[in-house]
């Protein structure tokens, strides 16, 4: 665990941590009062501060705003991963066709809207999933800046991405789910960005193909993959439920101090509200 801030260094404390730490895109944490700095700057680090780098920060602290260039450039040779195709299953011809056929229907049952330059892409699947590993959403999306076309996909256990030129062999990446700490979506214009972050990279994929289905992909993912979000959401359920036992348990001392309750009947009533904490 990294409890240091990425920027000054200086230890993290229990209140930089409070309201969730303040982590960036690479998996940095900054400290309070680094974050206050920065946010003085540019505004959208309070609301959006895991799509910034510590690079980032560091432009915008130097030069009074982010020197957007620099940091594409640096992440692309560092986001991709280097080719991963030594897993590639060996199948009889029958076997392959049968698995092609499988995994068209899923994609079928998805309805699964990609582009006409992924037909290499899907054709490579039966090769690198598992002969039972279920598609659960898949998106056109490639690395960015790249220039190869290539696809996106989850199953129950890890993302994968496949692209493949023409004539040359599939370059795959696959992220498993217990690497994956988060994923992210930028909005934009022209491709929105899905981004994958794990430990200790980040991995980013631009989608020109149809964006609203990209984001359809993104919202499922995330689902699956932003427990942060989940987690957020059921503590805010849970803040509803003790505001309302509270009130009830003010009612319930009301009626017993009018003697409409009885000592064992409040008591009792008590542990029954106690029991929804
Ligand atoms: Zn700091």
């Amino acid at each position: 665990m990294n409890n240091h801030c990425g920027l000054c260094g200086k230890e993290l404390t229990s209140i930089d941590m409070m309201l969730g730490e303040n982590k960036l895109s690479e998996g940095n944490i900054i400290c309070n009062s680094c974050l206050e700095k920065a946010s003085v700057l540019n505004e959208e680090l309070l609301s959006d501060l895991h799509r910034f780098s510590l690079k980032d920060i560091e432009s915008l602290l130097q030069n009074g705003e982010i020197v957007q260039r620099e940091t594409i450039q640096e992440n692309i040779s560092e986001n991709i991963p280097a080719v991963a195709d030594s897993e590639r299953r060996v199948l009889s011809k029958d076997l392959y066709k049968k698995r092609l056929k499988e995994i068209k229907k899923q994609l079928e049952s998805l309805r699964a809207n990609l582009s006409l330059f992924t037909k290499g892409e899907i054709k490579e699947l039966p090769y690198i999933l598992d002969p039972d590993e279920v598609i659960l959403a898949i998106t056109d999306a490639q690395f960015t800046k790249t220039t190869d076309a290539g696809i996106l996909l989850t199953t129950p256990k890890r993302m994968i991405s496949v692209s493949k030129a023409m004539f040359s062999p599939a370059k795959v990446n696959e992220f498993l789910n217990e690497d994956i700490l988060e994923v992210s979506f930028v909005k934009n214009f022209v491709s929105p960005n899905i981004r994958i972050h794990t430990k200790d990279k980040m991995f980013e994929f631009e989608s020109f193909f149809n964006k609203d289905y990209a984001e359809d992909f993104y919202q499922f993912i995330s689902k699956i993959y932003n427990r942060e979000d989940v987690s957020e959401a059921s503590s805010a359920e849970q803040d509803v439920i003790s505001e309302s036992v509270l009130e009830q348990l003010e009612k319930l001392g009301k009626l017993r101090e009018n003697g409409i309750l009885t000592e064992e009947e409040f008591t009792l009533q008590k542990k029954k509200l106690l029991e929804k904490l």
